[in-house]
């Protein structure tokens, strides 16, 4: 993981935000190359999910044909969307303070073992990566019983490695940054929210918060989707945009981050089809990971039990990934299928519902009436064939693009053996970024700065630019330009040499399997366009 963190900072990936000030935590900026991923990744699940979806045909799995759209909703809304949609009451964390250090942690993401020494035994807790966590472990015991370097074998540490909520009790926990034991206080809830206010009175009524996720954009625009675009149930609605939480402890990179961008999809199909809804797009939304280039291997699909499950939901599935930072058998959430039936639609009608009642009723405040007051607006629909009229049931897929990112940048990081110009086997470190997603599709690269070399290079470079981000480099030895453009993921590089003066083609090196095709110049776009896509 160091490794690959140190290549996304030194190639431009990303950033932490406002480093030159010592940075925010759980803040961070693509760079040139990082922000070219993270369009393409946003693009490419744009064209697969909304704009490329093709509404005549059935696909594998489907129950049925349909229809998908895009949104573009406000980050900022009306403060009772949250009321409704359960946030304001729910969304929350529990945390735990340190009465030492003043600092503050998420229950359930302080890590920490068991270690004993002189019939005491201690829980010493720390935030370090999973891979120095052992030893950071055993630097703070040693430290708490004073204890030398070399007496490290006196001390017993625990071969499990757990996190703060599995205790019963914090009064033999050594916190994060304290010096004594039993300064974590009881875990408290602490809403996720980030509160701002609308225009300048600044009164109750003009508190909002930025949205946590983009989900709730759609619920609210459903009707008028419905009536702009005169689709049929069932359809999907898709946004992509940035969500804010204000994470406890935002850590492991890009993972859990305070300021990050989904992709999500809502789904509105009739009751009676939402269990095959619900398993077609958990499978298609999986299926979409492994064509991006994430390994079967590292991926899981964790579908929650039923005791978890809502009782109005027919399943939630999380696919999940093995990220290098997490302990071996762990795995990261990329995304979450959920069924979540009419929740939603209905609490925005009606007033929020209690998800405890069965059938849902409206939750209501101590003097009766409804505690979160709804829209009143008819969200129904009309099937204008049958004429029947439902609320319909929702599955949606929520994505998110910087987990995603990360993901491909772990996947795609690889140290291997490649030939240098002399045919001699150097290391080699390359980004196998699948070519959809590559930040720059193509590097054009005259062999030589002279013998007319860089003037066709120049042309090649040309014609590709109007259809690629591509990249013309001329400097240094051209073996060091092919690692350059390994380390950035670009899967082609087009290099102009003396054959290609004479006969108008150049040779095009493929960055995985390092093979050299000759191709004529004035095939170079398609030739391009076809590998990209095949
Ligand atoms: P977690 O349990 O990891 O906090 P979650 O279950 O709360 O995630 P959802 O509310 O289901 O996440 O959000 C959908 C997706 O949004 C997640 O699968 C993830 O990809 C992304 N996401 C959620 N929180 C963050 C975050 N703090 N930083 C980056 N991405 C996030």
């Amino acid at each position: 993981m160091d490794a690959l963190v140190s290549l996304c900072k030194r190639r431009g990936f990303l950033f932490q935000s406002s480093e030159i000030y010592g940075g925010v935590q759980g803040l961070w900026d693509y760079g040139p190359l990082g922000v070219e991923l993270k369009r393409n990744l946003k693009e490419v699940w744009w064209q697969d999910m909304i704009t490329g979806h093709n509404e005549l045909a059935t696909l594998a799995g489907a129950p049925s044909p349909y229809e998908m759209v895009g949104l573009d909703c406000t980050i900022l809304m009306h403060p009772q969307v949250w009321k409704c949609s359960g946030h304001y009451d729910l969304f929350h964390d529990y945390m735990v303070d340190c009465r030492e250090s003043k600092k503050r942690y998420r229950h359930d993401q302080v890590r920490g073992r068991f270690v004993e020494y002189n019939e005491q035994k201690i829980f010493v807790t720390t935030l370090a990566e999973i891979e120095h966590e052992l030893e950071e472990i055993q630097r703070r015991a040693l430290k708490f019983f004073k204890l030398r370097a070399k007496n490290a074998g006196e001390i017993s540490i625990g071969s499990e490695s757990i996190t703060l909520d599995r205790l019963d009790s914090h009064d033999e926990v050594l916190g994060p940054d304290a010096k004594s034991l039993g300064t974590l206080t009881e875990p408290r809830e602490f809403n996720l929210m980030f509160k701002t206010t609308l225009g300048a009175l600044g009164g109750a009524e003009d508190t909002t918060f930025l949205r946590p996720e983009t989900a709730q954009g759609i619920f609210v625009n459903f009707k008028n989707v419905l009536d702009s675009s005169r689709m049929r149930v069932p359809f999907g609605i898709g946004q992509v945009g940035k969500s804010f939480r204000n994470e406890i402890t935002p850590r492991n990179f890009t993972f859990r981050s305070r300021e990050f961008e989904q992709m999500e999809i809502e789904f509105f199909c009739h009751p009676d089809q939402s269990h095959d809804w619900y398993r077609y797009w958990r499978d298609r939304r999986m299926a979409w990971y492994t064509a991006m280039g994430l390994s079967s291997d590292s991926l899981i699909m964790r579908e929650h039990e039923s005791a978890e499950l809502a009782h109005y939901s027919v399943g939630t599935a999380d696919i999940e990934y093995a990220f290098p930072f997490l302990p071996e058998g762990e795995y990261g959430e990329l995304e979450g299928i959920a069924h979540r039936g009419d929740f939603d639609l209905r609490s925005h009608m009606e007033g929020k519902l209690d998800p405890a009642t069965n059938p849902m009723t409206v939750q209501l405040g101590e003097d009766g009436k409804p505690k979160y007051r709804g829209s009143g607006k008819d969200l129904a629909y009309r099937d204008d064939i049958t004429n029947e009229k439902f609320i319909p049931h929702v599955v949606e897929p929520s994505a998110g693009a910087d987990r995603a990112a990360l993901a491909f940048l772990c996947e795609g990081y690889t140290e291997d053996q490649a030939p240098d110009e002399k045919g001699k086997m150097q290391s080699r470190t390359v980004m196998k970024l699948h070519p959809r997603l590559a930040p720059i599709k193509a590097a054009v690269l005259p062999l030589v700065k002279k013998d007319g070399m860089p003037e066709i290079a120049q042309e090649v470079y040309g014609e590709l630019k109007k259809h690629f981000n591509a990249f013309y480099d001329a400097k240094g030895a051209v073996g060091r330009r092919y690692r350059r453009q390994d380390e950035a993921g670009t899967p082609y590089c087009i290099t102009v040499d003396g054959d290609s003066l004479s006969d108008r083609t150049v040779t095009i090196r493929d960055r995985d399997s390092l093979e050299q095709t000759r191709v004529k110049i004035d095939d170079c776009v398609d030739e391009i366009r076809q590998r990209i896509l095949a």
